[in-house]
């Protein structure tokens, strides 16, 4: 394709300039900007980088862009607010490559988000094999989401889902009264269908398995829907009575079979809860006809290289680089005979050409053992990250500032490398790089850097340098600067390894790329587990791990309704493993994850961490409040005797706009208070409830120096580096790296445990290398007081600080899924085959 610039500036001298930045923290901002080099935004977690990046630099592009269209186009696009900034000149048109933050994207997959399966598609109808007196398929018939490709059978999903009497009635023993059909719906409408059943004189009291199969067969597996009296409250004796006497039912009642129910309310509810709970009491399994393939027959007919479609959609995309590569070069041998379809040789050799481009930027970015039907919600946010990056480094476009947000994150340091490249890439052609990134590899790269701070939240939001990453040096006030020019790096905590006061041992494990693996991991210790991304990590410890100690202690693996989705996901084929020994020194699992810690403005740290029980105690108790006879409830926003009724305690309300999408603003009654005017009458010291929900961290950890337990929540929050957040900052405005650290904290005042296993992936995420010491601070402590820490990580200065390392790979997918080396850092540095050993080395000895 032709590059297009999208440039129209030609002013300015090469510099983006900010006049008056005051979005969020910024602290009227005046800043020049480089164009065309790498720009990276440095300072503590809430200086105010994003707010500058994304908040104002990238907000005000995409303002200007949608001025730019038609009103139509404008409702497409998601809008962000108008950011709070005097002038900015000087601005190309931004593309943001931004992490995601709380909601999930859309279902969609490697393949669709690269638009390489519509290449691959389109390779398979014009230039693929077809059987003798096959016509040619269009390309859309390739796809299981449209009519056309989709499998008759499955519709496309590549499992059929059937009931069984034992899949419906788990416990024959039971009877109907004790719930032995256990797929009816729990509650009232469980009920109604009993009653039915004793209106038309069912035995609902005699163990299922003696009931005559006729009956049995008739409840689970009619399609008739009859209707009938119902008596609730009456024995089976009562309701015929009833029902000979011709009695006025309290109601009439319609039954339905518990197949029809199951399978119904699986089709058609929207609700993922429900879709997993009715989901328990199907089998399901690979569809017949299409092997889970999703295809209709005749478009799983047609091969190129020898492979179908579906086959080729599961290779991992080295793999399938290399087996492009001959017919991109015109040297491969068609089955056909080229001869004889001379156009159909061209047409390969140029798709294929175009697919061999595009996959050799996926594996420069390291992302070579994924494959095109791998769905995207399986996917970490910063393999997503690099994927969207890849788009555009092969869209040919030049004159636009990427955004982007923390791109090393999840990165192993030698991938880190490959991404250097690549971000190289994009600003020789032309674009500039604006980049908020916390790994100090990735800054010393940089051409330009902005540092923000000096610290977070109030106390941030200054532009402390601007300028070559050399002149940092001078900069006394930025903590960025005490990390870049370290003598020497060394590791967070140079001591000697603890010694383990035991081992949990795994055996046979077997999940995506792990293959009968064994391993051990040291108990009363800090371990961090190593490896390139891909190679196995999360595999081994966030799933296999997880799920296995889990199950031994009969706790359930959170059930979240986001992981609803992974229902319409085949189970990993290939499952297995067992804890052999080492549980009697584990009595409780914890898993700090960074998924959202809610998905509504109604939950905020101040209620997830549940100091806010104990604040709203506070207000209770006042003199003012026990006059008035206001109880803790009065101070929920989430009550309706204490809140704002106008905005239902929301703070805000959403305003429709004719040709813009719905925005919120704030509520116009309380003015974003949340709360009822009486409500706020109520003091605590000099501060109403809303007002104490205003308070950052800091600040309330002063205001309620004198009571232990808030203090003591908050104490926890500022050494976790949360310091600068609002209490009732709401849920949905924290970023993953946030929730977890939230998490954390919430965990880490629970105080006098032991013998509990924490699992985290990636703590250091989103986290500048200040608040990285604190982190360590805190994991040290869990271990100290007697429990196990097991942390994936990618930060050198961690590992090297850690009791124990296992370093995964020694490559990614195929090439890994082996514990390369395992043991204290120092051996760990010395391994050859470790593709970490190198960059640990660096911060050792
Ligand atoms: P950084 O990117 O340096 O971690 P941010 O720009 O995200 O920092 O945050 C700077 C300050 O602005 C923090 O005090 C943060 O709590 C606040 N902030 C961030 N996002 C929002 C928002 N959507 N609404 C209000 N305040 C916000
Ligand atoms: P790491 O955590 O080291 O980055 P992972 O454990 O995520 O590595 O991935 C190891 C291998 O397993 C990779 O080849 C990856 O593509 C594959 N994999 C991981 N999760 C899934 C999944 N949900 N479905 C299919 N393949 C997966
Ligand atoms: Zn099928
Ligand atoms: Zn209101």
């Amino acid at each position: 394709a032709k590059p297009t610039n999208l440039s129209t500036s030609s002013d300015s001298q090469g510099f983006v300039r900010v006049r008056g930045a005051r979005e969020h923290n910024l602290k009227n901002v005046d800043v020049d900007i480089p164009r065309d080099a790498l720009v990276v935004f440095t300072g503590v977690s809430g200086s105010g980088k994003s707010s500058l990046a994304f908040g104002t630099l990238y907000a005000e592009a995409q303002r200007r862009y949608l001025e730019s269209v038609s009103p139509y186009a404008r409702r497409l696009f998601h809008q962000m607010a108008v950011p709070e900034v005097t002038s900015i000149d000087g601005l190309p048109p931004a593309v943001a490559l931004q992490q995601q933050r709380g909601a999930p994207s859309t279902r969609s997959s490697v393949g669709s988000v690269t638009t390489l399966s519509n290449l691959l598609r389109m390779l398979y109808s014009r230039a693929g094999d077809y059987p003798a007196g096959q016509g040619i398929i269009y390309a859309e018939a390739f796809s299981p989401n449209t009519a056309e490709g989709a499998c008759p059978t499955c519709h496309g999903l590549g499992r059929v889902y059937e009931v069984t009497e034992q899949s419906m009635v788990p416990d024959p023993s039971l009877t109907i009264r004790e719930r032995a059909i256990a797929a009816w719906p729990q509650a009232w409408g469980g009920q109604n269908q009993r009653d039915i059943l004793v209106s038309m004189g069912y035995d609902v009291d005699t163990p299922w398995r003696d009931l005559p199969q006729k009956d049995r067969d008739w409840i689970l597996f009619t399609e008739e829907q009859p209707v009938l009296p119902v008596y609730p409250g009456y024995s089976p004796q009562e309701t015929q009575r009833a029902i000979k006497r011709r009695e006025q039912p309290n109601y009439m009642g319609t039954f339905t079979g518990v197949k029809r129910h199951v399978l119904h309310t699986f089709a058609t509810t929207h609700s993922p809860l429900m879709k997993k709970r009715v989901a328990q009491y199907m089998l399901s399994s690979d569809c017949p006809t299409c092997q889970g393939k999703r295809l209709r027959p005749e478009s799983l007919s047609v091969m190129f290289a020898g492979i179908d479609i579906a086959d080729m959609s599961r290779l991992p995309l080295k793999r399938l680089a290399s087996l492009l590569e001959p017919f991109a070069r015109g040297t491969a041998r068609k089955q056909v005979h080229d001869a004889e379809h001379p156009e159909q040789a061209i047409v390969a050799r140029r798709i294929a050409e175009d697919l061999a481009a595009r996959l050799a930027v996926l594996l420069d970015l390291g992302l070579g053992y994924l494959s095109l039907e791998r769905s995207t919600p399986t996917l970490s946010p910063g393999e997503l990250q690099r994927l969207r990056l890849a788009t555009q480094l092969y869209s040919n476009l030049f004159g636009v500032v990427y955004v982007l947000d923390e791109p090393s994150a999840g990165l192993h340091p030698a991938d880190t490398e490959a991404l250097l490249t690549a971000l190289a890439g994009l600003k020789d052609a032309g674009n500039s790089l604006f980049v908020v990134e916390h790994d100090l590899d990735v800054i010393r790269k940089a051409d330009w850097l902005v540092d923000v701070g000096p610290a977070a939240g109030e106390k941030g939001g200054h532009v402390l340098y601007s300028g070559p990453p050399e002149g940092l040096k001078q900069i006394e006030e930025s903590q960025t600067r005490r990390h870049l020019f370290a003598d020497a790096e060394v590791a967070l905590a140079s001591r000697e390894p603890r010694t383990p006061t035991g081992w949990l041992h795994l055996a046979g494990v077997t999940r995506n790329n792990l293959d009968q693996l064994d391993a051990e991991f040291p108990l009363g210790v800090f371990t961090t587990v190593t490896g390139v991304s891909g190679s196995g990590k999360s595999s081994l410890v966030s799933q296999v791990l997880v799920e296995l100690v889990a199950e031994h202690l009969g706790q359930e693996v959170s059930f979240e309704e986001e992981d609803a989705d992974a229902l319409d996901q085949p189970a990993p084929v290939t499952l297995g493993g067992q804890i052999t020994s080492g549980m009697e020194g584990i009595k409780r699992l914890v898993r700090v994850d960074q998924k959202p810690i809610g998905r509504t403005p109604r939950s905020n740290m101040a209620t997830y961490t549940g100091l806010f029980d104990h604040v709203r105690k506070l207000f209770a108790a006042t003199p003012a409040a026990r006059k008035r006879r206001y109880d803790a409830g009065r101070f929920s926003f989430n009550v309706a005797k204490g809140r704002c009724e106008n905005c239902q305690g929301e703070g805000f309300v959403m305003v429709e706009l004719l040709f813009l999408p719905s925005v919120y603003a704030p509520c116009p009654v309380c003015h974003g208070a949340r709360y009822n005017a009486q409500t706020l009458e109520i003091q605590y010291r000099d501060k109403n409830i809303a007002e104490v929900l205003g308070l950052t961290v800091d600040d309330a950890w002063e205001f309620f120096a004198e009571e232990p337990p808030v203090h003591r929540a908050l104490t926890v929050l500022r050494e976790v580096g949360l310091g600068y957040l609002r209490l009732g900052q709401p849920a949905t405005e924290l970023s993953g790296g946030e929730a977890q650290r939230i998490k954390l904290a919430t965990e880490l005042q629970r105080i006098g445990r032991g013998n509990t296993l924490y699992i985290l992936d990636e703590p250091t995420t989103g986290l500048h290398p200040s608040d990285v010491e604190k982190l360590l601070v805190q994991l040290d402590g869990l271990v100290e007081a007697g429990n196990t820490v097991i942390v994936v990580e990618h930060d050198m200065r961690v590992v090297a600080g850690s009791d124990w390392v296992i370093d995964i790979g020694p490559g990614a997918g195929e090439e890994g899924g082996r514990v390369v080396v395992a043991g204290p850092p120092a051996k760990v540095a010395k391994a050859r085959e470790s593709s970490t050993a190198p960059y640990l080395r660096a911060f050792l000895d």
